[in-house]
């Protein structure tokens, strides 16, 4: 049985690619590409594993999970076609992923690779040119089949041999969803897990902090990971807060805390926030700090409250007593 590698992004047309091609009688198998930026587990948004659990049960097909780190880190700081409306540098992460794909496939047997890009989808990355520019910088023209747009497109190889049959395949385009949310119910792909995909760089709150990260701090997998986090306020070139904004935020930032950093906590009989401060941070920016916490605290009637912190990784833990900080004074700072 012919074998195919299908790119995956977590978002509906990919999937819906897959699945088609599966049906054609070839066996489909999946990547994954994880980066960075994906989304944090949210209710709507699924994990990579349990994304890997819906497709094998739902589909049938075996997805295998793939990192991309530091590469993937370099593109988005330096694009080569640029960045889309936010910080997404989709036609870079494209022809990477396609790359990647492409090495993966001798080793997996696969005999050609499948996308669900959908022509006119997407402003930056899915008109006809980016499509061919995209295929021809990552080396997978004639090996890539684009099956939701494939009418629209130059048969590939897999249509010539015969391992696909063209006229099975499809010609959606534009922004219009109607015709994946038809075929999703054809190929009985109901429960797909998040129809938008999850990147962050899409998000413009997201791109803020991303582009003052690259500015004024370390840009690498930690500082990146910590972006995701909490609220984030700059007070300095070298001083950034973060506050939790739940349980799991204030679990997150304490995890990813390292040395050097200053660790505030609420008083043990006030629920309020953990939070964060990484670099060098004045007395007077500690206490702003500490009054940014308290605004977040329940006071309990109280007008000022202490705050405790310590430099990591010493152990002794000072004290702040300070009333709370008015948002117009906080939002000077927020990113
Ligand atoms: S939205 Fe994010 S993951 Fe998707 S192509 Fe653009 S940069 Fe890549």
């Amino acid at each position: 049985m012919t074998k195919a590698l299908a790119l995956i992004s977590g978002g509906l047309d990919s999937i819906l690619a897959a699945k088609a091609i599966k049906d054609l009688g070839v066996d489909v198998i999946g990547v994954y590409f994880k980066t960075p930026f994906c989304l944090r587990k949210k209710k709507d948004i699924t994990t990579s594993t349990e994304l890997a659990n819906e497709l094998s049960q739902n589909a049938g097909i075996e997805l295998k999970i793939v990192e991309l780190n530091d590469e993937f880190l370099a593109i988005v700081r330096h694009p080569k076609h640029g960045y889309g409306k936010n910080i997404n540098p989709c036609i870079d992460c494209k022809i990477l992923m396609l790359r990647k794909a492409r090495e993966m496939m001798e080793s997996l047997g696969a005999s050609f690779l499948i996308s669900g890009e959908v022509l006119g989808q997407r402003p930056m990355s899915q008109h006809h040119p980016a499509l061919d520019m995209i295929s021809k910088e990552a080396e997978v023209e004639g090996i890539l089949l684009r099956p939701l747009s494939a009418k629209h497109l130059e048969p590939t190889i897999p249509e010539q041999k015969g391992w696909v049959d063209r006229d099975k395949l499809f010609d959606f385009s534009g922004r219009t969803r109607r015709p994946q949310m038809e075929l999703a119910v054809m190929l009985g792909v109901i429960d797909y897990p998040n129809a938008s995909g999850g990147c962050l760089l899409t998000d413009p709150l997201f791109s803020k902090r991303l582009r003052d990260l690259m500015k004024f701090g370390v840009y690498d997998m930690k500082n990146v990971a910590l972006l995701k986090v909490g609220r984030h306020y700059r007070f300095a070139y070298d001083a950034k807060l973060i506050v939790g904004r739940d349980e799991a935020e204030n679990t997150d930032i304490e995890k990813l805390a390292q040395d050097g950093d200053i660790l505030f906590v609420p008083p043990p009989d006030l629920a309020g926030p953990s939070a964060l401060a990484r670099g060098n941070f004045s007395e007077d920016q500690l206490k702003l700090s500490a009054g940014i916490i308290a605004r977040y605290c329940d006071l309990a009637g109280k007008l000022s409250i202490d705050i405790s912190y310590r430099k990591l990784p010493e152990s002794d833990w000072r004290v702040l007593n300070v009333a709370p900080v008015p948002d117009e004074e906080s939002e000077k700072y927020r990113l």
